[in-house]
């Protein structure tokens, strides 16, 4: 691993969405779109196309004064980036913010506030609202940050959830049994309506810290302000006493319906199958508030922007939990084919016999949507796929090295888990202990890293290969 002074990036952490856009389109990183793309799957294909490589500012979408903006947040170098870290060291940082929150700041006189519709609301009308994949269930609000309040002691909870777009001024929504549930479930005991916000629009630190795993009553917006590196500007909902980021692009205002439960879904959803129709929550909408010319984010389901999203968060949480019990997990990583949920891989250094497999029913409670746990050493990459594989090519024997807990707590969206109930596969690819040191030793050319081929190659090769063995 680099010092911690080679490993720092040459920024400081980006506090504001604008500013990232600024730089991303400086730097060749983000793209606009002919004006006027269609907000029907049209939208959503050229964000999908382009996610990983450009964000897409998207003008006049679908005839919209709104413009719409999908892909900030791509690619795991930029999201290093936005936050004034490396690679090696975003993880760290991540958890050293989970754990350091840092207290709001309210203010009275925001951006977010610039405009303000309060009477005949309509969300097609005001917001910009695509359809992204082809059997979802119409339009759908995908990277807004749900914001509510513990009703008994006001503390504040964020979390994504997708929002269907169910009447003018009407929402269905998707809430798993976490935090904004349990808030939820309190306002229903006593018959009243929790009111929320719905936030759109906002910087990538902020929308990171959104999927932070943290114990119920600890505020996300409190760990956004620790990735900033200073509290985060909040201000008060001009319809409730929620408060939302001062410098939201976008916020909609409204209350999660006691007692009201309705249709919602299918919708795409991260293991890149379709989350099957539920009766939801309903959220009727008070009011739409906004900046002037307001950017409208979209995240397009099952994207890099979607598995990283929650995929770094969970790794750093991963990452911290291990390492309580066992200082020789190196690092951890949820691979993009595993949906950045469902399979982690790990790297250690390998102490005593035994170890790996400890580690490894360690990491398997860690979070119950993994699925697939892999162990390895030191010297395999676990960002490259690759690698991963070569390992359990040559490290593992099945009937040696692997672990399967059958019936344990799963994903429930992931379609081949029975309503939630998944299987458990712990795969031991380290070298095994005591091994002869030889048998495992990786062939290496000697001097091929330093090679550059600048320096190596003709400027000048010949391109008729045959002409020039002909020549004396
Ligand atoms: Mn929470």
């Amino acid at each position: 691993m680099p010092s911690s002074d080679e490993s720092k990036s040459e920024f400081s952490p980006v506090v504001t969405l604008r500013a990232w856009l600024q730089r991303l389109g400086e730097t060749g990183r983000a793209g606009m779109a002919k004006g006027g793309i269609g907000l029907e799957h049209e939208l959503a294909a050229v964000a999908k196309r382009l996610d990983g490589d450009k964000a897409v500012i998207f003008p006049q979408p679908g005839g919209h004064d709104v413009s719409v903006f999908s892909g900030i947040v791509s690619n795991r170098s930029w999201i290093a980036e936005a936050m004034g870290e490396s690679e090696e060291t975003m993880l760290s940082r991540f958890q050293h913010a989970s754990l350091n929150p840092l207290a709001w700041h309210e203010v009275t006189d925001a951006p977010a506030h610039e405009v303000v519709h309060s009477d005949g609301i309509d969300l097609l009308k005001l917001l910009p609202i695509p359809t992204h994949s082809e059997h979802d269930n119409g339009p759908y609000i995908s990277a807004g940050l749900l914001i509510s309040r513990n009703p008994e002691n006001g503390i504040q909870n964020v979390s994504i959830n997708r929002l269907q777009v169910s009447g003018p001024n009407r929402l269905g929504v998707l809430i798993l049994p976490r935090h904004t549930h349990y808030y939820h479930e309190l306002a229903e005991r006593t018959g009243a309506d929790l009111p929320v916000a719905i936030v759109i629009g906002i910087d990538p630190l902020t929308l990171l810290a959104s999927q932070a795993i943290l114990p119920v009553d600890c505020d996300e917006l409190e760990v956004a302000g620790a990735l900033h590196g200073q509290p985060l500007d909040v201000v008060k909902c001009t319809s409730s006493d929620v408060r939302v980021p001062a410098h939201s692009e976008i916020v909609i205002e409204g209350r999660v319906l006691a007692n009201v439960r309705e249709k919602e879904g299918p919708f795409a959803e991260f293991p890149q199958y379709y989350g099957p129709p539920q009766d939801g929550p309903v959220i009727e909408v008070d009011a739409i508030t906004h900046r002037r010319k307001p950017l409208f984010h979209t995240i397009v389901s099952g994207g890099l922007e979607h598995l990283l999203l929650g995929a770094i968060p969970r790794e750093a949480t991963l990452l911290a939990h291990l390492r309580r019990s066992f200082v020789n997990v190196l690092d951890v990583h949820l691979g993009l084919g595993g949906v950045g949920r469902y399979h982690l891989y790990i790297k250690i250094r390998a102490r005593q016999d035994g170890e790996a497999r400890n580690i490894l029913l360690g990491a398997l409670g860690g979070h119950y949507d993994l699925k697939q746990v892999i162990i390895v050493d030191e010297d395999v990459d676990i960002y490259n796929p690759r690698e991963i594989e070569w390992a359990v090519a040559t490290r593992f024997q099945a009937d040696r090295d692997l672990i399967v807990i059958p019936g344990a707590q799963g994903s429930k969206l992931d379609p081949s888990a029975s309503e939630g109930v998944s299987a458990k596969m712990g795969i031991d690819a380290t070298i095994p202990w005591g091994s002869d040191a030889f048998r495992y030793k990786r062939i290496r050319v000697p001097g091929e890293e330093a090679i550059d081929p600048a320096t190596v190659l003709e400027t000048s090769a010949p391109a008729d290969i045959t002409r020039w063995l002909r020549e004396d």
